[in-house]
């Protein structure tokens, strides 16, 4: 703990002067340039986590806007949520924090939809960034919430405010949940967490179907695959999930950070010729995925012939 606040204040001082640069350095590395918003983030918005210090545009809203068919990106510059509307209510995958949901709720009446007619609430993966909000936004809209399995644990010590974390209905791999005609699935993609999950669905737009795939959490360029002692099974579970997302058929590339796919890039392009939907992206998916396998071959390569690494003085700490 001493260690964490130590390198905290360390970052946090580096940061008064160099906020805009850590949220943009925290981005690069995977799927293209750091998002670039007007707005600073200040101090008091930023996680004390001394791992997500640099993440500060986390809690800075973005504009809510259509994607395609009744799918409609109603996140945070980093931290994505979809809406997904229907005639017998509305879908929402990621709460994020309880701070965010101001956010989040301005997004959707700017859409013409109120956060209130929200009937399902689900998740990309049991972290904080994605779902510290769910108790409150279950108390706000009374959505049922339906979570996987492998993350139910995780989930049940989530518990802002000493909030019990709901959850109305347990997944597994394959099922499916429907409402008013649109139908998503859970795939189970373990490695981020143990239950990381990715939807898929069909979108209609223009007299034809479109297949969405909403990746949950990415491999970072520093996670441990060898040799880790609270989840062994890593590297095993990584193959398992970038089996099941080449196996994915897609027109549509979303993921859980914005940075995954883009988000800023494509929204301009999208401002700049609403004629061309550019998120309509195969061959970005197709690029993550890619690099998500070198990822995996080059921490395995590299952690196996640095042996087992020296017992860490902070006890663990937490992906993203
Ligand atoms: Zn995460």
């Amino acid at each position: 703990m001493t260690v964490f606040r130590f390198v905290f204040t360390v970052l946090f001082s580096l940061s008064a002067s160099l906020t805009t640069l850590g949220g943009q350095a925290a981005a690069q590395g995977r799927g293209g340039p750091p998002p670039v918003v007007s707005e600073q983030a200040t101090p008091e918005i930023m996680n004390e986590d001394p791992q997500t210090e640099q993440r500060s545009q986390d809690r800075v809203g973005f504009p809510g806007h259509k994607i395609i068919g009744n799918l409609y990106y109603v996140g945070t510059v980093t931290l994505c949520s979809y809406l997904i509307t229907t005639p017998a209510g509305n879908i929402l995958i990621n709460s994020n924090y309880e701070e965010t949901i101001p956010l989040m709720k301005k997004s959707i009446e700017s859409l013409g939809f109120k956060l209130e007619d929200t009937k399902i609430l689900l998740a990309s993966h049991a972290h904080t960034d994605h779902q510290t909000g769910d108790a409150m936004f279950k108390q706000m809209t009374g959505a049922q919430t339906m979570f996987m399995e492998q993350d139910v644990p995780a989930l049940r010590n989530m518990k802002p405010g000493g909030k019990e974390h709901p959850i109305d209905r347990v997944l597994k791999d394959g099922d499916t949940v429907t409402l008013g005609g649109t139908t998503l699935t859970a795939h189970l993609t373990p490695g981020h967490t143990l239950g990381n999950t990715t939807w898929t669905l069909k979108v209609a737009e223009g007299g034809r179907s479109y297949d969405v795939v909403i990746l949950g959490g990415g491999l970072p360029d520093d996670a441990r695959l060898v040799y880790n002692a609270n989840n062994p099974a890593a590297a095993e579970q990584w193959a398992s999930t970038i089996k099941t997302w080449q196996s994915l058929p897609v027109d549509v590339f979303l993921g859980s950070h914005s940075w995954f796919f883009n988000l800023t890039g494509k929204y301009k392009k999208l401002k700049a010729n609403p004629n061309v939907n550019p998120y309509i992206d195969p061959a970005g998916y197709k690029k993550y995925v890619a690099e998500t396998v070198a990822i995996r071959t080059k921490l395995i390569a590299e952690q196996t012939a640095a042996g087992p690494p020296a017992p860490r003085a902070g006890g663990p700490g937490r992906g993203n």
